[in-house]
């Protein structure tokens, strides 16, 4: 899956907000003594636990763990046999499993959940016929089969018949509605089983290393379409039904099936080898598809050389699904997504819409291989899925569409990353599994952005050859099987010749990351790190990793380049005579933060930022930005470096700008914010007058997404008279003629005309929400309402979040978005404890628990106490540490209000007097 619902997550476009907006990174003073300094590789590892060494016992199959699933019966082959009734939500199932027993057993133990199973009988290969008592085992989403009988060691098929109903809830399997052009309500089924939802619409092993084959046949109203993960082998008609049959799928995991049945239109094919390749939508949605469909075709050529191996299915389907709790989904050969993660007018979409199609699709593609072909074992090592098809993702747009910068790009979302990899409460990328809800919560910014940090950092240190060689020889290895990180660093260390185990094990299977500190001393280069922390460096844990460290040393108008392996706490390297500047992290690529001492800021800030790269100078702001906010910079010292980057023109480098302007927008006192709009309106306005209104000819689609970024903060945070008036009119322009405007404009108009708008407003945007014509505008429309100001219309809006008005794959967004704005976070909140029960049958689950990352907003030490009060009293639980992390970054929130607060306009007007 990529991160996430429609949040930016994204792009990871909400979820990615929110931690944007709750980006807190810190930096610490650092005072250690000197200690011995050595540029040994062997030292650090030590310390690191190798894989598996903390789980708990009862995580081993066959332990003690009542989720998992003994090993002495194992699936081979499903045939399974689905008909769905889309008018009465319900359906009926048959399934044959062939398993082979290795040991003798009179019970059987699958998964299965909100399921009836009428009748469980094995049979022999010499006749017996066995049937079984069945007992279901809700707690544990487990079904018992005992047989009076011993089932001996061999091969036995087991038939099983059931039924159940088709749910609302985004999972398992699933209905999902939508209007069609005549205004009537149309039905469709569609599946969605990772990570263990597969149990609720079959019986099964649903664990990913249970691997089978699938062959499918579905059952359904002729004129519907049916979807699974491989061709159609044949149609047949048996009675009012047609029956589709679905040829023998690759060995792979439950989780990787999918059955979508409904009136769909495809595509025409497109051949990428001999595998056609095409785009479904419900019927009316065609002309949104060439976008996707070219980056679909573009990004599976890529993987197929990029992996060296081809395109394992036999078709690949990517189907665009109404109601989609998280952006989309790799079902081996059926690839399902939300619509705004597939469907785009190309020349309507902001450069951000596009840019969420080609990542979320190249995302999807690249899982074919990296999660489908070759899967984790076990779901604490997810971010072999994950992380990988994040980095894959970012080197296939890359080359698809250089003039992007991509990999600059994603430093945004690596600095998210760091924000949440820097509270106590973070975890180990690989971290232990128990239950299904911890599953689930291991699809988070650690398992995706981090991970996919490290493996850059990797691929940077041993070679882009070296490292796509040993990618290529793990999937090798490893095709239709499963793989633990281990058998990763196995094959990269081989190719790479280097000790990457010892290396990787300190990113993987630690918490946290390192802060570098890079001094002078004479004519060395001092380098120590220490774990970044946001508390006091008391409780700092001692921590050690092995940092490969570049670094670029300017003398005068000479450039030199060293590489370091950073093992000890501290080390040296000698400098030549004559350094001008240093600059540690050369290129951006590391996990790590960095901490130029002075006089090496000063260097840096003194020799003309335009001597970094873009990439670079968004490190030196996001460190500088970190120190603030841990109280080690002075807020006032932030600010005023700030004013040196009014020239900048690089999208990244502002969004960590804008970020922190908006973060302490919700620590500000209500009275105050005047201040901060016009320290807003200094920093920005002065860009936006270079910029102008309308793009210049040839302008890259990175700088105009620029100016909306810029129009939007002016307009709102900067509440600027004159850039209102502007958009007002503007606006009124592009209801007329919406190419008088461009789109990258767009989107900060809406949000403008939102943040000054009255209740003619609210109801307009209500409208055009509910007959906008691409999910990108029915998007736009819909977090517009919770951009309003009035506290009566928010109302409105959360309302809506429940009443069935708007999606319920959407409406924790939007509940999330209400809690992080300074207008509606009391009403959202009292919204939130007092529909907390109607919200958690409701909503997703994944959506509700991202709804919760809105609580980071509630950065008031009043609100803080009412939302830990809420928590506790409910003993509520969203799996793994989600919880934990949200309440250290609110508490984070709180102390810096505390400690800035009351001066904080102070500190502005001293900022806006220099
Ligand atoms: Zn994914």
């Amino acid at each position: 899956m990529p991160l996430g619902g429609d949040d930016s997550l994204n792009r990871r476009e909400i979820l990615l907000d929110l931690f944007r907006q709750a980006r807190f990174l810190l930096a610490l003073p650092i005072a250690y003594t000197v200690r011995v300094l050595s540029e040994s590789p062997s030292a650090a590892a030590t310390t690191i636990r190798p894989k598996g060494e903390d789980m708990n016992l009862d995580d081993i199959p066959g332990s003690s763990n009542p989720y998992r699933l003994p090993r002495h019966v194992l699936p081979a082959r499903y045939d399974l046999r689905l008909e769905p009734d889309l008018t009465t939500g319900t359906f009926q199932g048959q399934a044959t499993v062939a398993v082979s027993v290795s040991q003798t057993t009179q019970t059987i133990l699958l998964n299965a959940v909100d399921l009836a199973i009428t009748s469980a009988v094995v049979e022999g290969s010499s006749r017996q016929r066995f049937e079984a008592s069945i007992e279901l085992e809700p707690s544990t989403q487990r079904v018992r089969f005992s047989f009076r009988q011993p089932v001996t060691p061999g091969e036995w098929r087991l038939h099983l018949s059931f039924h159940g109903k088709l749910n609302d809830q985004l999972r398992g399997f699933y209905r999902s509605t939508y209007k069609d052009a005549s205004g009537a309500i149309q039905t469709l089924a569609a599946t969605q089983f990772e990570a263990t939802d597969a149990r609720r619409a079959f019986p099964c092993w649903d664990e990913p290393d249970f691997k089978a084959v699938f062959a499918t046949t579905l059952v359904v109203d002729p004129h519907l379409t049916a979807i699974s993960n491989t061709s159609v082998m044949a149609e047949s008609v048996e009675g009012h039904k047609k029956l589709v049959r679905f040829a023998d799928t690759i060995k792979m995991s439950t989780y990787l099936a999918a059955f979508i049945i409904g009136p769909m239109e495809a595509t025409k094919p497109v051949f990428v080898g001999k595998a056609p390749l095409r785009l479904w939508t419900v019927p009316g949605k065609q002309s949104l598809t060439p976008f996707g469909h070219e980056i679909a075709a573009a990004s599976l050529k890529f993987f197929e050389d990029y992996y060296g191996i081809p395109y394992p299915g036999d078709k690949l389907d990517l189907v665009a699904i109404p109601d989609f709790a998280s952006g989309a989904m790799e079902n081996f050969g059926a690839i399902t997504f939300r619509e705004t993660a597939l469907l785009v007018d190309q020349r309507a979409g902001a450069h951000a819409e596009l840019e969420r199609v080609a990542d979320v699709v190249a995302h999807e593609n690249a899982h074919m291989w990296f999660g489908d072909l070759v899967t984790m074992s076990w779901w604490n090592g997810l971010w072999l899925n994950e992380a990988f098809a994040t980095f894959m993702e970012m080197l296939a747009v890359d080359t698809w569409k250089p003039e992007w910068k991509r990999w600059e790009t994603f430093s945004v979302a690596r600095a998210a990353a760091f924000s949440v990899d820097g509270l106590l409460s973070t975890r180990p990328i690989e971290y232990p599994v128990h239950a299904p809800k911890d599953a689930d919560a291991m699809f988070d910014i650690l398992t995706y952005e981090k991970g996919a940090s490290v493996l850059r950092m990797l691929e940077q240190h041993i070679g882009f050859t070296t490292f796509r060689d040993g990618v290529r020889q793990y999937l090798r290895t490893h095709a239709y099987g499963n793989a633990d990180t281990n058998d990763l660093w196995t094959a990269l260390g081989t190719v790479a010749n280097q000790p990457v185990p010892e290396l990787m094990n300190g990113w993987i299977f630690q918490p946290g990351f390192p802060l570098v500190t890079a001094d002078v001393r004479g004519q060395e280069l001092v380098l120590s790190q220490q774990r970044f922390t946001y508390i006091s460096r008391e409780q700092s844990p001692e921590q050690i990793w092995q940092i490969p460290l570049q670094i670029r040393l300017c003398i005068g108008d000479r450039t030199e380049h060293r590489r370091v392996l950073l093992t000890e706490r501290e080390t040296s390297i000698g400098i030549p005579a004559g350094v001008t500047s240093v600059f540690v992290n050369e290129g951006g690529h590391g996990f790590y933060r960095v901490r130029h001492r002075d006089p090496l800021l000063q260097q840096l800030l003194d020799q003309g930022l335009d001597r970094l790269a873009a990439i670079e100078r968004f490190a030196l702001v996001s460190d500088a930005w970190a120190t603030a906010q841990a109280g080690v910079m002075p807020l006032s010292e932030y600010l005023q470096l700030t004013a040196r980057f009014k020239s900048e023109r690089d999208k990244n480098v502002w969004t960590v700008l804008l970020d922190s302007l908006s973060y302490l927008n919700r620590l500000i006192a209500s009275e105050d914010r005047a201040t901060l709009e016009a320290f807003v309106g200094e920093l920005v306005g002065p860009a936006m007058i270079d910029l102008g209104w309308d793009p210049q000819p040839k302008e890259s689609d990175l700088l105009r997404q620029l100016r909306g970024d810029l129009l939007g903060t002016l307009g709102k945070l900067g509440n600027d008279s004159a850039t209102q008036g502007q958009a007002t009119e503007r606006y009124q322009r592009y209801r007329k003629d919406p190419a008088t405007v461009d789109s990258n404009v767009v989107p900060a108009l809406v949000a403008i005309l939102a943040h000054t708008g009255d209740e003619a407003r609210y109801d307009e945007f209500v409208e055009l929400y509910r007959t906008a014509t691409t999910p990108q505008e029915e998007r736009r429309y819909l977090f517009s309402l919770a951009s309003f100001r009035h506290k009566e219309l928010l109302a409105r809006t959360l309302a809506r979040t429940i009443n069935g008005e708007i999606r319920t794959q959407d409406a924790p967004f939007v509940v999330g978005a209400l809690m992080m704005s300074v207008y509606g976070r009391e009403v959202a909140w009292d919204f939130v404890k007092a529909n907390w029960d109607h919200m958690d049958r409701l909503f997703p689950k994944q959506g509700l628990r991202r709804m919760c990352g809105g609580i980071v907003g509630l950065a008031t030490p009043e609100l803080e106490q009412d939302v830990r009060m809420f928590f506790t009293s409910r003993k509520i639980d969203l799996g793994g540490k989600t919880l934990d992390q949200y309440l250290e970054q609110l508490r984070i929130a709180v102390a810096f209000r505390e400690r800035e607060g009351s001066r904080l306009k102070a500190v502005l007007l001293g900022s806006l007097e220099t």
